[in-house]
Formats: structure tokens, sequence, C-alpha cells
């Protein structure tokens, strides 16, 4: 029986390029969608010389999942869609709503169509907890209202909800994973995501101070990528309980910046002391997941723990 076919979009990305290594790495046939706008093709390189010599069966397609035609032949033929291509940045989405939006969420809904008329066997998107915006409460539960400050939390709560009404109207399985800051191998420094976790290891790494915004008392659930990638593998092994439904996926710890910090120092083995600069407007205080519903329905364990994440992120730097 030839091996099942795996699409990942944005899979020159930082958690795409996590999935696909993964994903070949149990011997799965993969199939990658990129248009390079934030990914790059050095993510894959190692995969690229890999299938190359013909140790995994992989294709990396260029283009755009905006363009219908070629959602279709993405996903001709292939058991499970991740769909991690978007733009995933705050601070675009407030300059240029409408770009975003069109790639956010108007490729999302190509994707999901192209996946109906396939009959796809499991569709996962890549949610965020930036659906819950500005809300105190602690840990946030998927039941929480959801409230975006920004239009990229609204785009992908609009997508999130698009992945529900597929399941509910044409019976694609859909699954959405609502990520907590994930850090890891090949993340961009200058993303706005946990990228704190490279700045900081590169600053340090350097012999610089690392700047901290605030006091350093603000929390993260800071994940490490191969969580990410589990609860992926476990959306797509899920009994239909979980179809059409949303999922945190976080480490379920909330770690300050200043502990972040001292977890780094003694990664290095010495002290680290940063420059503290005035909060940035608009930056929540507090982030926290709650990973229960993940762990009931999608069979998902923190595997990975930020020191052991942190190790690890280091060591590919
Ligand atoms: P990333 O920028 O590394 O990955 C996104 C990928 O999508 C890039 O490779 C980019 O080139 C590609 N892409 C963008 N527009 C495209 C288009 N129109 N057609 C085809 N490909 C396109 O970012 P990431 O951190 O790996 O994020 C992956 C997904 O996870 C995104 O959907 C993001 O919104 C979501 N997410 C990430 C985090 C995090 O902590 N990193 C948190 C919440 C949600």
């Amino acid at each position: 029986m030839s091996p099942r076919v795996w699409v990942v979009t944005g899979g020159a990305g930082f958690i795409g390029s996590n999935l696909v290594e993964a994903l070949l790495c149990r011997g799965e046939r993969v199939r990658a969608l990129d248009d390079f706008s934030s990914g790059r093709r050095s993510n894959l390189a190692a995969v690229d010389d890999w299938a190359r010599t013909g140790g995994a069966e992989f294709e990396l397609i260029e283009g755009d999942v905006r363009d219908a035609d070629l959602c279709r032949r993405l996903v001709d033929g292939a058991s499970f869609v991740l769909h991690q291509a978007a733009i995933p940045s705050v601070p675009r989405s407030v300059e240029d709503p409408l770009t975003s939006h069109d790639v956010n969420v108007d490729g999302t809904l190509q994707l999901l169509e192209a996946a109906r008329h396939a009959r796809i066997g499991r569709f996962v998107f890549a949610s965020s907890s930036s659906i819950y915006g500005e809300s105190e409460t602690l840990p946030k539960v998927e039941t929480m209202p959801p409230d975006p400050i920004s239009p990229y939390g609204l785009q992908k709560l609009t997508a999130e909800s698009y992945c529900g009404l597929y399941w509910r109207l044409y019976g694609l399985p859909t699954v959405s994973l609502r990520y907590f800051n994930i850090f890891g191998p090949r993340q961009d420094p200058a993303s706005d995501y946990a990228a704190v976790v490279p700045r900081f290891l590169t600053a340090v790494d350097r012999g610089r101070r690392p700047t901290v915004y605030g006091d350093g008392e603000q929390t993260r659930d800071f994940t490490y990528v191969a969580n990410a990638v589990a609860a992926n593998l476990g959306a797509c092994e899920a009994k239909p309980v979980a179809f059409g439904r949303t999922y945190n996926v976080g480490a379920g710890r909330r770690t300050s910046l200043n502990a972040l910090l001292a977890e780094i120092g003694r990664l290095v083995g010495r002290d680290i002391d940063p420059i503290y600069e005035p909060a940035r407007a608009g930056d929540i205080l507090h982030s926290l997941a709650a990973i229960e519903r993940a762990q009931s329905d999608l069979g998902y364990r923190v595997t990975v723990d930020l020191a052991e994440g942190l190790r690890r992120t280091r060591e590919s730097l």
C-alpha cells in the first residue's frame, strides 16, 4: 500500500517546515505549498537534499493559497491537509487589513472548498490564541467568548468558523488548533510570536544584553514546536468528537520573561542582565492555555518542556 499524501501549506515556514520534517521522518509522503513571502527555501534545505537522494517522498509547490486551481491540484489524492499558510503578523494586519484578510480568510476558504470536493480525510487549521483578545481571565478556555482586538485575530476566528461550518454543512472533518507562543528551530527572530525566544537566545550567544519591554513580569505560555507538531498529528487521528471544534495548543504553563531569561542563564551557565525598556502599547500582560480539551479529544501531551525546548532551539542556531 502506498503511503498517504499529506499536504502542508506554509511548508517553508517555521511551523510548516517542522511539520514536513516530522512527517517525512515517519515515512509519509508530503506535498508542501508556499509562496515564500515569509517562509524560506533554506528551511527545507535538509529535506530537499534528503528527497533528492531518494530518502523521502517530498514535493514543494511554489504558489499562492488564494489560487483556486492550484488548491485543487494541491489536494488531489491527498488524505490530510495541515493548513499553516498565513500572513502571521498582527502589525501587518493592522497596517494592511485587506491583504491579510485575503490570505488568512479567503485563502483558507479556497483550500476548504478544494478539500471538500476532494473529500479530504482531515483538514487541520492553524488558528491562534490571539482570538481571545485582552480578557484578563486565565487560563484561556475554548468555551470563553472570543474577542479579538486585531484584524489578524478576527481573521483567524473567521477562518475557524468556516472550518466549523464546513464540518456541519458538508461533512468535511476539520479541526482548528489555537497555537500559543510556539517556539523552536527555524523561527524567524523578527516574527511576532515567541520571537522573544530566538531574540533572547541570539543576543545571549553573541554576548549582547537582551532587551525586555516592561518589567519582565509579563507571562506567556511558551510552547516548543514539537508539541504543536504532535497536536496536528493527534488532530489527524482524533475521533469525530473533534470535528468542527477548536483546541488550545500550549504548554499549559506560564513563564515570565524574567523567568525565561533565568532559564536561558541556566542553559548557558551565567547570569543574564537584560536592558529594560518601557512597555509597548497593546502588549497583553498574561497568557496561558487550558489544554484539557486537547488532551482528552486529541490525545495531546506536552512532551518537550521549556528547558529542553530552549536547549534544542539554541543548538539549532
Ligand atoms: P511563518 O511565517 O514561518 O509561516 C507562514 C508560512 O505561510 C510562510 O512560509 C509563508 O511564506 C507562507 N504563506 C504566506 N502567505 C501565503 C500564501 N498566500 N500562499 C502560500 N503560502 C503563504 O509563521 P509560523 O509561525 O510558522 O506560522 C504558521 C501558522 O501558525 C500561521 O497560520 C500562523 O498564523 C499560525 N500561528 C503561529 C503562532 C506561533 O507562535 N508561531 C501562533 C499562533 C498561530
